[in-house]
């Protein structure tokens, strides 16, 4: 039997890709502090240039970072990372003056409206 036999083009596109953009439980807890600084700010959708900048390294060092990241959650593309970065923003924000919008966008928080 197929899992998948229910899915339709209104499906859930996790559902439909089987792609879910969340990293194994505990994966966070595998990275290093600055690794979760880079994902941290990866979640901007910055290019490397700009984060590279903010994090005082070289652009190769970004990527190598990002790298080691996405390998470690589970994740194939730099994109997807990114995605796990916003959705993990509150466990990785460490500041309490927060002003971002993205903690509406944590498990369990009310649904964002799309009116
Ligand atoms: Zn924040």
């Amino acid at each position: 039997m197929s899992e998948r036999s229910d899915v339709t083009d209104t499906a859930c596109a996790y559902r439909r890709t089987g792609i879910v953009p969340v990293g194994e439980a505990g994966g966070l807890k595998a990275l290093t502090d600055r690794e979760r600084e880079v994902l941290l700010l990866l979640g901007t959708g910055l290019g490397n240039r700009r984060l590279a900048s903010e994090l005082g390294i070289a652009e190769r060092t970004v990527k190598a970072h990002i790298a080691r990241i996405a390998n470690k959650l589970g994740q194939e593309t730099r994109l997807q990372v990114a995605v796990v970065s916003v959705l993990s923003h509150a466990v990785l924000c460490g500041d309490p003056s927060c002003p971002c919008r993205h903690s509406a966008l944590s498990p369990g928080a009310p649904r964002m409206s799309v009116a």
